[in-house]
């Protein structure tokens, strides 16, 4: 009997039991990719939990659906980490999107994410869909006021993804979007990451002039509670529209609906308070 535990601190952890395990060292991280009894396939980098099949719709909605549906027209979208395709299938779920640009720097985990992962991958060979098998911190350098929305589907502050969850960076997200550009940042767990996740919120704060933090809960990753946070320069994000209710009425999903939107900036007081 296999079972494998994510370390979440140094006193707690998520534990599951394994069917079939396979390992991959690739260019950047370990990748596991496990078979689990409660939550099927599961996709660990460095061991921490990415993604599995049961629970990646409510990550992978948030995410993406929130931005897309404040901005009035998004086309082009740019998903950078989520090399998996969770994000890049629900940005698809827009009519407007004419192209989405995914920026992964590993390889290994699309084409793993291609082979075992079909539910969340399903859509990478859309033909909407480029492909960048890039860092994503050296990719915005080439790519000024192009994007209406940018979502940031990365892996936690350590490692290739350490750079972008910096101001340097959310600097260069800016000036990648052009007029009324929105972006998302998965901000990591209010609970068990608090400086991780105030880390990410302030230097977001410093760079934008509106944003706005919400929660979803999310069964694998650390404490269940992970937040985004959403900002932008032109967009009174803060505000929603009739509009805005009418596109939510036509996506097929099952955890983002009309009643989180009215509400997705609440916070429990906590978690506002570490933000301040
Ligand atoms: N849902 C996830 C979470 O919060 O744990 C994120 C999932 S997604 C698989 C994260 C991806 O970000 C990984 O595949 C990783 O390779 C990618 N990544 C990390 N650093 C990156 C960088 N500098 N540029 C582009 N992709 C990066």
């Amino acid at each position: 009997m296999i079972w494998f535990t994510e370390y979440q601190t140094k006193n707690t952890g998520l534990t599951v039991k394994v069917k079939e395990a396979k390992h991959v060292q690739s260019k950047y991280q370990e990748i596991l990719l496990l078979d689990t009894y409660e939550y099927g396939k599961m996709l660990v980098l460095d061991g921490a939990v990415q993604t599995t099949e049961r629970d990646e719709f409510i990550y992978h909605e948030m995410l993406a659906h929130p931005a897309l549906i404040k901005h009035q027209n998004p086309e082009r979208v740019l998903v950078i980490g989520g090399g998996d395709g969770g994000t890049v299938r629900e940005v698809l779920k827009h009519p407007s999107v004419k192209e989405v640009h995914l920026c992964e720097i590993d390889e290994d985990v699309i084409n793993i994410s291609k082979q075992y992962l079909p539910t969340i991958s399903c859509e990478l060979n859309n033909p909407k869909v480029s492909i960048f098998v890039e860092d994503g911190n050296k990719f915005l350098d080439e790519r000024k006021e192009y994007y209406d929305v940018i979502l940031l589907d990365l892996s936690d502050p350590v490692g290739p993804a350490e750079a972008l969850f910096k101001r340097a960076f959310y600097e260069k997200v800016k000036a990648s979007l052009r007029k009324n550009g929105i972006m998302t940042a998965q901000t990591e767990s209010p609970f068990l990451q608090e400086e991780y996740f105030k880390t990410a919120v302030k230097e977001i704060q410093k760079v934008f002039k509106n944003y706005g933090t919400y929660l979803a809960f999310i069964p694998t990753y650390p404490a269940g509670m992970w937040s985004f946070t959403m900002a932008s320069d032109d967009v009174n994000i803060l505000d929603s529209s009739e509009k805005d209710y009418e596109k939510i009425k036509d996506l097929n999903t099952k955890y983002f609906c009309d009643k989180i939107y009215t509400s997705l900036f609440a916070l429990p007081k906590f978690v506002s308070d570490l933000i301040k």
